[in-house]
């Protein structure tokens, strides 16, 4: 069997970190299978579908490095294929037409309700032997529902969760075309799993109950069962479900906020996944040991500071060409242009072992390429009276020295001893000046990378 599976987001908004961990997992699969995966697009729900959400989804699939051999497929191109299968299911008598009315429905509820009873269809346009149905109304479009079997369990062997075990008793005949033609999700869903033979389906828990529906109408077609794995939820740092109200909760939005893509990969593989003790992994490796097994049944919560700590490690691995240009866009937000690639990648090399993301790498590295304002405590705290007269001697010879690391450090070291001054007392000074804050890395490295020109005029403030 080949492995086929799907991602198969609803394009009602952006890439969920939910369903983009659902993508991951489908992804990696297939590839640790050999197998393909398929990106669909599902927007029968015409009313809240928007080409702006599908072309984030796509951009966040593309940021995130899940390539799909197959799509996207986008079920609205696809109308044809459902009516047809509709069709077929009621010419083998596992589905029919309704002409049930909304105002129909709703007494039908009402009625249940007053008796106590779970509310759902009735079946009052379900065919039976020697039934007679309504008199079919004039100029009311059916929907057409399928004909559920009245007995016996629908049963799976999840692949995250284990047996489940549903009594069709439970389930009543759901609606899988609209009136308008349109598909439901249980259905177009099967019809496309179906033709586009998914050999796993992996999605989120909140689908369980969908699944023997599904299973069924497989059933009713005659075509292969999938195998179903459901992932839990992924909870919030407050153990609720994590929802836009409590954070970010897109994949774009961790782009934004200078996340690396393999540490996203790499942090949503693990919150629901694992493998041994490993917490840092490349894609590589989680292909290869991604086999479907020790995938969570229960809930993981999302940890910020766990993604940070993952985060930072990537961005030390990261090539410093690759960071400038990330810190280039984070700059370019702020209305500061930085022209000089090479020059900002330097300074990512030198900056990038203390921060957690490119945002944090351009807060350090804007001052570089804009003002800095010290705070007034910081120059009173450090730039203090003893240390001026050595600053002034310093700022004269950078006038003439070559402007390398090497040379400004035996500077620094020559105005120390000129003035009888210890390092701390000039070294806080010259970084609140130059660079608006007390700490940086080793201050000739980090005035090396600053012009000359630029050192100077903010040093003439002493
Ligand atoms: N469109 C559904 C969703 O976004 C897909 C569920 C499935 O994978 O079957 O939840």
């Amino acid at each position: 069997m080949t492995v086929r599976t799907r991602i198969a987001p609803s394009p009602t908004g952006f890439l969920h970190l939910g369903t983009a961990r659902t993508a991951l997992y489908s992804w990696a699969y297939a590839r640790h299978h050999g197998g393909q995966f398929v990106l669909r697009i599902e927007d029968t729900d015409v009313a809240r579908s928007t080409q702006d959400s599908v072309n984030q989804i796509l951009k966040a699939m593309q940021w995130l490095g899940l390539g799909y051999d197959e799509g996207p497929i986008y079920q609205m191109e696809r109308l044809a294929r459902y009516r047809a299968v509709a069709e077929q299911l009621i010419a083998s008598g596992h589905a029919y037409r309704c002409y049930c009315t909304p105002e129909e429905l709703d007494a039908m509820r009402e009625a249940q309700r007053a008796r106590g009873e779970k509310t759902r269809y009735d079946g009052r346009w379900r065919p039976e032997p020697g039934k007679t149905l309504p008199t079919v109304p004039e100029g009311l479009p059916p929907v057409i529902r399928f004909k559920n079997p009245s007995d016996g369990d629908v049963s799976w062997n999840d692949l995250v969760k284990g047996p489940i075990s549903i009594s069709n008793t439970e389930i009543d005949d759901l609606i899988i075309v609209r009136p308008d033609g349109v598909p439901t999700y249980n259905f177009a869903v099967v019809v496309d799993d179906w033709d586009m033979k998914i050999s796993h389906v992996f999605r989120g828990d909140e689908h369980i109950n969908n699944t023997p529906w599904q299973i069924n109408i497989f059933g009713a077609l005659g075509a292969p069962l999938p195998r179903f794995g459901h992932h839990p939820i992924i909870l919030g740092e407050d153990g609720l479900k994590l929802s836009k109200r409590r954070g970010a909760v897109s994949v774009t939005a961790y782009e934004e906020a200078g996340y690396l893509p393999e540490a996203m990969c790499n942090y949503l593989a693990r919150l629901g996944w694992s493998h041994g003790d490993d917490e840092l992994f490349t894609r590589e490796q989680m292909v290869q040991w991604f086999d479907g097994s020790h995938l969570a049944k229960s809930p993981a919560q999302w940890d910020p500071a766990k993604l940070a700590w993952v985060n930072a490690h990537y961005l030390k691995l990261a090539d410093d060409t690759r960071l400038a240009k990330l810190v280039q866009q984070q700059l370019a937000t702020r209305g500061v242009v930085v022209m000089d690639l090479d020059h900002l990648a330097r300074a990512c090399a030198l900056f990038k072992d203390r921060c957690n993301t490119t945002v944090e790498l351009a807060d350090w590295l804007q001052m570089y390429f804009a003002p800095v304002s010290p705070s007034a405590a910081d120059i009173a705290a450090h730039v203090v009276e003893a240390a001026k007269p050595a600053i002034r001697a310093l700022r004269e010879q950078f006038t003439t020295l070559e402007w390398t690391k090497e040379a400004i450090a035996a500077a620094m070291k020559a105005a120390l001893t000129a003035h009888g001054l210890k390092m701390p007392q000039l070294a806080p000074a010259l970084r609140v000046l130059v660079c608006g804050r007390a700490q940086t890395p080793s201050i000739d490295a980090v005035l090396a990378l600053f012009s000359r020109d630029r050192v100077l005029e903010r040093l003439a403030r002493v």
